[in-house]
């Protein structure tokens, strides 16, 4: 199926509605990553300030790794929230950049850089998003064990809408990677 360009309708009529299950990854590498993790859970389900209008329903336990594309970075903690959301996705998404900078991110133009924090929308329920600077589900998760270990904790019957199979089946597909992002 051609994704290029497209968005559910939903989301250009503007309507203020609640959206779940979301769910989002976080990780870090730099400096005291159970803290950094826990101020990032913090912003997000904040009523004001940077964040809002978003709501933690359930958190996955911390999971350490270490670098899967750069083997010279530190090692990652990494996690995953349930969230409900009236925040349609790119207003997510820039929420979610707010909170990457309100905690000290500085956006380095080399990919997979070393981060205080790393936040991914990996679903948001069960659209398929591909436009210019967000694409859901995110297109790497399928190959993450930081991301698909802490997912199936919370939500293992997901069913993920580009392969049509569970969060279960494609943590089983991955594997042999799947000793690599232990719970902690
Ligand atoms: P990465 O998370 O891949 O290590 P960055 O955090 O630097 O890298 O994000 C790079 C870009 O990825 C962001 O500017 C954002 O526009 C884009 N992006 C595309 N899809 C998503 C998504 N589902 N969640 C978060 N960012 C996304
Ligand atoms: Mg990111």
């Amino acid at each position: 199926m051609k994704e290029e360009g497209r968005i559910d309708s939903a989301f250009l009529e503007g309507s203020a509605s609640w959206h779940a299950p979301v769910f989002i990854s976080l990780g870090s590498n730099i400096g005291d990553r159970v803290k950094n993790l826990n101020q990032a859970c913090a912003l997000l389900a904040k009523g004001d300030g940077v964040s809002g209008d978003i709501v933690i329903k359930s958190s996955s336990s911390m999971y350490r790794s270490s670098a899967m594309y750069d083997k010279n970075q530190p090692y990652f903690l990494n996690m995953v929230c349930c969230c409900a959301t009236i925040l349609e996705p790119l207003s997510l998404l820039s929420t979610l950049q707010d909170i990457e900078r309100a905690l000290g991110r500085n956006h380095s133009p080399e990919r997979f850089a070393a981060r205080i924090i790393d936040l991914d929308i990996i679903y948001y329920e069960a659209h398929i998003i591909a436009q210019r600077g967000l694409c859901i589900p995110h297109p790497r998760l399928y190959e993450r064990a930081f991301v698909l270990n802490p997912l199936a904790e919370i939500a293992d019957s997901f069913c993920d809408p580009r392969r049509d199979c569970s969060v279960k089946v494609l943590q089983q597909e991955l594997g042999i990677q799947m000793h690599a992002a232990v719970k902690i």
